[in-house]
């Protein structure tokens, strides 16, 4: 797999506003925020997308959403709400093939999204 913008920021090569970091995850703003909050939440393992996710990967699948909940709380709109997405794929509206997840907090959310 080519190296993906999100792996050059896991290597430093681009930088990034990192907010969290673990072995397995790195989490860092968007750069172009959807929310008054916008992280994205990505594995250190280069998984292309949702698609690609194999059973070895389940707890690392759940460290993400962990990792999501436990930012929200220590920004403190956990309770208020908050949304998480996973874009698939062209048509799902993923860009960067390297799987994240998207934290948007702090403001009231649409349904169903665009
Ligand atoms: P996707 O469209 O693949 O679900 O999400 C990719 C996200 O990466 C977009 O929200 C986009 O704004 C963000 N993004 C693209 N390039 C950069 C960058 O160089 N740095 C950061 N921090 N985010 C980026």
């Amino acid at each position: 797999m080519e190296p993906t913008l999100f792996s050059k920021i896991i290597d430093r090569e681009i930088p990034a506003d990192i907010v969290y970091e673990d072995d397995e995850v790195l989490a860092f703003n968007d750069i172009d925020p959807k929310a008054p909050t916008h992280i994205l939440i990505i594995p250190k393992k280069a998984i292309a997308t949702l698609n690609d996710i194999e059973e070895g990967d389940l707890a690392l699948i759940g460290r993400l959403q962990y990792t999501a909940a436990k930012l929200a709380k220590e920004l403190g709109f956990a309770e208020e709400g908050y949304r998480v997405v996973m874009n698939c794929n062209e048509a799902g509206g993923q860009s960067v093939y390297h799987i994240h997840m998207h934290l948007l907090g702090g403001r009231r959310m649409q349904w169903p999204p665009g």
